[in-house]
This record gives C-alpha cells, structure tokens and sequence, in this order.
C-alpha cells in the first residue's frame, strides 16, 4: 500500500506524528497475516488533538467560511477518488470487505456522499429571517441563525469503517464543527489514510482535523468527557453507547448514538414467500452479517413456518463464506478471532435454548485460517429467545413465527432495538399499513432502498439517539441561535 507505508501516522494540528504508546498490529481477518503497524497513540496525544481541534474552532474562521470548507470538502472527496483503487484494496485487506460491497456502502458510496455535505453547506438558509414583531410591547426585529457546534468528538466502530467515519466529518466539518475522530482499533489504518490525504493533499486547516487511533478505548472516553468537546458522535454497541452518554453528561454535551440493531423482516401471508426468505438469507450474510441494520429476524406466518426455514436454508446454505478478494464473494470473515469466538458462543446458546440449525452452526471446516463462521439459520426459537432479542453481528438468521398482521408487528416491535425494519406482501397498501406500524428508524417495503446521502439514517428505542445523513444528519452538527434587535 503506497498510501501506507509498513506504519501509519496519527494526524494531530495538521502533523503526521507517531504515538505515545508506539504501535500496534493491523490485521487482515481473512488471512490472519498482519499487514502492519498502526499509531498507538496515549492520553497526551488525545490530549494535544482536543487541545488543537479547540483552537482551531475558537481562532481561526474555519466556523464561518462556508467557501473554504465546501471547498475542502469537495477536494477531500476528489483526492480519494484519486486513490479509490489503493483504498479498494486496502479496505478488503483490513475490514475483511467483500470486494462487491467496496463498490457501495463500504468505499465509493461514502466518498460520493461527501459531495452531499458540501452541497447542503452550500445551499443551506444559515440565517432565516423571522421578520418584525412587538412581544411584550417591544418592537424587534427578529432571526433565526444555524451555527456549528463546536469541537466534535467522533467514535466509531471497524464494521462500516468508511462510511462510519465520513458519514460523521463530511456534515461535521460542512456545519463548520472541527473534530477528533477516533477509530476502532480493529480498523486504524482505513481512518489514517484519511489523515494522510487531508495532511498532504488538502487545504484543511492545521487543527480542524485530527485522527487518533489507539487501542485504547479509554482515548474514546476522554473525548466523551472533555469539557473542550462540544459534541460526541458515536457509532457502536449499545454498552457503549450507553457509557459515552454517562460520560457526556457531566458537560452536558451534545450526544449522536448509532447503535445496535435486532431488526425484523416480516413477511405478511399474501407475500412471495419464497423470494421473500432468500432475500432475508441472503442480505444477513452481506458482510458475514456485521450491518447494525441488516434483518436478523426472519418473522413468517404460522403455516408456512417450515417452508419458509427451508427456503431461508436453501439460500444460506449455499453461500459459502470466503475470500473477500474475490469478486463473486459475498461473505468474507468476521473482524477478528474475538468477534468470531462471540458469534460461536451465540450459536451455542441458541443449541442451549433449544433451537436447531438448519444450515450453518459454526466454522467452516475448509478454512482453517481466518475468522469464518458459515452462515446459519436458527429454528424452533420464538421472540423471546435471547438470540432473537441480542444482537449478534454475524451471518445468523433466527426465524420466527407470526399468526397475522397484528402479532406480526408486536413480534417485529417486541424488541429493545428500534434500528430497521422490511415488509413483504402482495398487497402493497397492506404493506405499507404494517409498516407504518413498525417502531424502526428506517422501513423497506417489498425490496425499497433506504440507504443513500440524503436519507437520513438511525435509530429508535435503544438503537440510538439522533440521525445520520441526509440534511438531518447535517443538523445535528448544528447550534440554533435567536437573535432579537431592537427595531426602534
Ligand atoms: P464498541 O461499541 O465496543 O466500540 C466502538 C468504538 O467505541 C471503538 O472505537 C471503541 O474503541 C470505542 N470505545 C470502546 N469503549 C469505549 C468507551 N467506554 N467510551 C468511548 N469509546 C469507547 O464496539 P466493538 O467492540 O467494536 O464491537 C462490539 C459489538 O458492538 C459488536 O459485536 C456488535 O454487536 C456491536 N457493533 C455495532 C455496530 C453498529 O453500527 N451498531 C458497529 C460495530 C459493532
């Protein structure tokens, strides 16, 4: 990797610097060979990005030149293009990618979505006019202005690794926000590439971008905590979502959650049954599973319970896991030996809970290296089944089943997570009423597509707090500020 050489670099005010704590291995999931080291930086360095993220904010015009940063933002996204083919490879090597998904969520997808949040910086109403008004007597003339945050603090976990990351500074810096973005420790390398680029070929200020990998998550902690942050956006599991919002509350912080996901795909009982199931079994083995909004509950009618397992099964079944360098592949490992070894103890549990398997159940007996689990589908379990109810991250499908419309929307409901939801049915104005029904922040129905830049993204209940994408992404990186002027 020529963008990489052997060793990356944190990006801290506008240096590429080594780490406190020296380096770390960088691991590729589906060799286990290691690639190369990675910045291993300390509290001080997270410290010093803070410190610079801070200053640039407060004493430079970063916040309020829309110009500059539409214009940095469009050659951040230019630049990557540049080296999408350098990316492509670096992406499967590191995150374990399937290389057809390289062609959407997981590379070329994102880099176009930054061309997104330059435009809605660029056509965005910052100051709307409220017009003259008397309240209590007193003529004022009265506007309503949208300003950026502050310093953002960004987490962000290895699954998604690209569109995680520029999902969050693409509308951080467009609102005018610096940041701090820390990576998952499983993927430092996708992220500090992005400090490389942004170092060497853009016109980003020393300080509005800082990239800080580090196996520890304490560093993650910190930015949650600082008073100097304004803002902290996370992605992750639910645990630890529910720690950075303990600890952004001792600044009362402004708080973004994405988190995990238990979503439904309920097929309604006018619905191509067998379609239906082979869509459900094979998007859960998209990325061996590791989408927080990918539908790991397959929930059917009743009588159709075991045409429907052995359809799912069938599909399942017959995607083995594999090579993510090969273009016809569509499930590669899982990110490490302990993801895999959490996803095995899943299985297990579900054996112990007294389902079965019917295909799958463990680790493919022809891949001796690298962190497989071949695709499964659990039956015989019903929605209180802690492998119904908990979220998994592998290539798992537990099907369930429904008596109706109505059971099949408390089923799908019946959940802590609130992140995504499908419908199947013949009927498209049935499908469309069940779906109105689901407590899920975004709805497919009869194979729509909810993902793209401007659709926002997130989650209800415990799946998160807030939306990424979309112009609503965009706001949440935003303060609103009244201002009234005495007219007389
Ligand atoms: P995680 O939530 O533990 O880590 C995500 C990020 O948070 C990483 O950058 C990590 O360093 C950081 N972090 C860890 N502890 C922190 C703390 N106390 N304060 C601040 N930051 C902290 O996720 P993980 O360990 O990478 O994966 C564990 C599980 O999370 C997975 O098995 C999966 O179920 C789930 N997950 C969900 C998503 C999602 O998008 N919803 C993505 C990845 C993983």
């Amino acid at each position: 990797m020529a963008l990489i050489d052997g060793t990356s670099r944190l990006l801290i005010d506008g240096k590429l610097t080594s780490g406190g704590a020296g380096g770390f291995a960088t691991v590729n999931p589906a060799t286990e060979e290691v690639l190369g080291e990675a910045a291993n930086a300390d509290a001080a360095d997270m410290d010093r990005a803070i410190d610079a993220a801070r200053r640039a904010f407060d004493d430079t015009d970063w916040s309020t030149n829309t110009e500059l940063r539409v214009r940095c933002i469009r050659q951040l996204r230019d630049v990557l293009r540049e080296h999408v083919e350098e990316l492509r490879e670096l992406t499967i090597a590191e995150v374990g990618a399937p290389r057809m998904l390289t062609a959407g969520a997981q590379l070329e997808g994102p880099i176009a979505d930054l061309g997104f949040a330059a435009d809605t910086a660029e056509s965005y109403e910052w100051t709307q006019d409220l017009g003259h008004a008397t309240p209590l007597g007193i003529p004022t003339r009265r506007s309503v202005v949208r300003e950026a945050v502050g310093v953002v603090g960004a987490i962000t976990p290895w699954n998604f690794p690209h569109q995680i990351n520029l999902a969050k500074l693409g509308p951080a810096l467009a609102a005018g926000n610096t940041i701090v973005l820390k990576p998952a420790p499983d993927t430092p390398w996708v992220a500090a590439v992005l400090g490389e680029l942004i170092a060497e070929h853009t016109d980003i200020p020393p300080g509005v971008v800082n990239i800080v990998t580090s196996t520890d998550h304490t560093l993650g902690a910190m930015l949650a905590g600082d008073p100097r942050v304004d803002m902290v956006s996370f992605t992750g599991s639910t645990a630890t979502g529910r720690s950075v919002m303990a600890d952004a509350a001792a600044t009362i912080k402004k708080v973004f959650l994405e988190l995990g996901g238990k979503s439904a795909f309920v097929v309604l009982d006018d619905a191509d049954l067998a379609g239906a199931c082979s869509v459900a079994g094979f998007s859960v083995c998209l990325h061996a599973g590791q989408g927080c909004a990918i539908t790991t509950r397959l929930v059917v009618p009743r009588a159709r319970y075991d045409e429907a397992v052995a359809i799912a099964a069938g599909t399942m079944g017959s995607i083995k896991p594999g090579d993510p360098t090969k273009p016809g592949t569509v499930c590669g490992p899982v990110i490490s030996a302990r993801q895999r070894d959490r996803v095995q103890s899943y299985l297990d549990l579900a054996l112990a809970e007294g389902g079965e398997f019917a295909c799958g159940g463990g680790r493919p007996a022809d891949q001796p290296a690298g962190f497989f689990i071949e695709p499964t589908v659990i039956a015989g379990l019903t929605n209180d089944a802690r492998v119904a109810r908990e979220e998994i991250f592998g290539p798992v499908l537990t099907v369930i089943a429904h008596d109706g419309d109505d059971d099949a929307v408390r089923i799908a409901n019946d959940s802590p997570y609130g992140l995504s939801a499908t419908v199947y049915g013949a009927d498209a104005d049935r499908a469309a009423r069940v779906a109105a029904r689901l407590r899920a922040g975004t709805v497919n129905i009869n194979g729509g597509v909810w993902y793209s830049a401007d659709m926002p993204f997130g989650g209800y209940k415990q799946s998160g707090n807030g939306r990424e994408m979309g112009v609503a992404g965009f706001e949440e990186y935003l303060e609103i500020k009244a201002i009234a002027t005495a007219a007389n």
